[in-house]
């Protein structure tokens, strides 16, 4: 018989944080929850653990690692925000609240209803504002409220002029009660050093965040609190503002969805909102030495399908995706004048055992498309390396190639060339064994072959049986 409870399980896990003057251990946090909502589910615990994840992280408690929670009223009490103030916010008086201090306010917190104070802790009066403004995005046009605080005559008391940032520090986040600073661009200059030693480390953490993702993404309004909350006590000095953070990092990239994502990673939306185009945030080039082009890079290339079919290629560093295609294709008798192809590749994530794809871009048989002009050595490749070739993406024919090594060129050799491949196992023309001869078979038939008994044809054994069939020339 189901029971009925007195509170719900969202409930009982804001009661338990409640009742937090500390850190305690994902397991025990869990035990707790269950005391006061017993539950007869089949596995309570991962239950109530996924809740905790899916709705309560940032929002009621921080994951401080991945088995310590600490209530988000105390994970964030302290943290430091740098605000730099726009021209704009100068010269009206005014202090925007968000982006500011997003995530840094209870969800649906009464903007008008947040206590400022100075360093001394005398409460800073303010007034809010609020605005609509249009805003353009993908779906049509829409406006939003943007609310500011009227401090003008903070600005003038405290000699708050341009390229001066505020330091808003979380005193009591429960309440929204905050603490401004002003920091002048010479007081910043002083620091700088700290500063960009905090942002690295600011951006580490959430780098970190988006490796052990499970998904390619992290949402901001979960990952940032957090990697504040983690930041805190590790450092000498506040970081900058996340957004610049984030921005300045060549790992990270702000969607604008409200995810961070991988820099180089690109979906589909984000192809649509540039137009089509392919943005895709390039490092700047290094102009490859002579000595790099003539390096040559031996990679084994094999059927994801069929790991047993295996080419050992080698490539100079000089030469192009386009030109490695061309060897691909030869090499595993992929039709040199038909079909797209791709190259993607294959990025660890942290310490995992799990890839991300990085696109390379495509080539079509006659040199074209985004991927054609790449040349190896600008890869940036390391032995053991990996990248994914896929040839036509119709029937999606999948390889997975490894960089073994990097060496130096043999003389007189010409690159790319195919160097080794596996032992073949062959199949024998079927009609050819019918009249006693053992010919290696060529292509498999598809129209004479059943799902459980291929058909094997000779070069000579075509015709006349299957002249007109559909054969496919076999890889060995
Ligand atoms: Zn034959
Ligand atoms: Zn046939």
């Amino acid at each position: 018989m189901p029971q009925k409870f007195k509170i719900s399980k969202d409930e009982a896990i804001s009661q338990v944080a409640a009742q937090l003057d500390g850190p305690v251990a994902l397991d025990e946090f869990v035990r707790r929850v269950l005391v006061i909502w017993p539950s007869q589910a089949k596995k309570p615990e991962a239950a109530v653990r996924q809740t905790i994840r899916d709705y309560h992280a940032a929002k009621t408690v921080i994951f401080m690692d991945d088995k310590t929670l600490l209530p988000t009223p105390l994970a964030l009490t302290g943290v430091t925000l740098r605000v730099p103030l726009t021209r704009s916010e100068v010269k009206n008086g005014l202090f925007y609240i968000y982006p500011a201090l997003e995530f840094f306010l209870p969800q649906d917190f009464p903007p008008d209803e947040v206590q400022l104070v100075d360093e001394d802790d005398h409460t800073i009066p303010v007034e809010l504002i609020t605005r609509r403004k249009k805003v353009k995005s993908l779906l049509g046009e829409y406006e939003e409220e943007i609310h500011a605080w009227k401090l003008g005559w903070w600005y003038r008391k405290r000699k708050v002029k341009k390229h001066h940032n505020i330091l808003v520090t979380v005193l009591d986040w429960t309440a929204g009660k905050f603490r401004l600073q002003p920091e002048s661009q010479k007081e910043y200059r002083l620091i700088r050093k700290e500063v960009a030693q905090s942002n690295q480390q600011l951006a580490d953490i959430i780098f970190d965040l988006l490796e052990n993702s499970r998904g390619e993404r992290i949402y901001s309004g979960i990952a940032i609190p957090t990697a504040y909350a983690r930041l805190q006590g590790n450092v000498t000095c506040p970081p900058d503002h996340w957004r610049d953070v984030v921005e300045s990092d060549p790992r990270l990239r702000y969607s604008g969805f409200g995810d961070i994502r991988y820099a180089d990673s690109f979906t589909m939306l984000d192809r649509l909102m540039s137009g089509g185009r392919r943005e895709r945030p390039s490092p700047p080039r290094k102009k490859l030495s002579a000595a790099e082009k003539q390096q040559v890079y031996t990679f084994k290339a094999a059927y994801k399908q069929r790991k047993g079919l295996w080419r050992r290629i080698e490539i100079q560093g000089g030469q192009t995706l386009y030109d490695f295609d061309r060897i691909l294709r030869d090499v595993f008798k992929h039709d040199t004048f038909d079909h797209m192809s791709g190259f993607w590749r294959l990025v660890r994530r942290g310490n995992s055992r799990r890839f991300r794809e990085v696109d390379l871009g495509s080539i079509n048989p006659f040199g074209e498309g985004d991927a054609a002009g790449k040349k190896i050595a600008a890869l940036g490749l390391q032995p053991g390396d990996k990248l994914k070739y896929v040839y036509d993406f119709g029937d999606w024919y999948e390889h997975v190639i490894e960089l073994e090594k990097i060496g130096e060129p043999e003389e007189k050799a010409k690159y790319p060339r195919l160097i080794a491949q596996n032992r073949p196992r062959y199949h024998y023309c079927q009609n050819c064994a019918e009249q006693g001869r053992k010919t290696v078979a060529k292509y498999i038939c598809y129209d004479c072959s059943e799902w459980d008994a291929s058909v094997w044809v000779c070069e000579d054994c075509i015709y006349p049986d299957h002249e007109d069939h559909y054969l496919q020339e076999i890889v060995y």
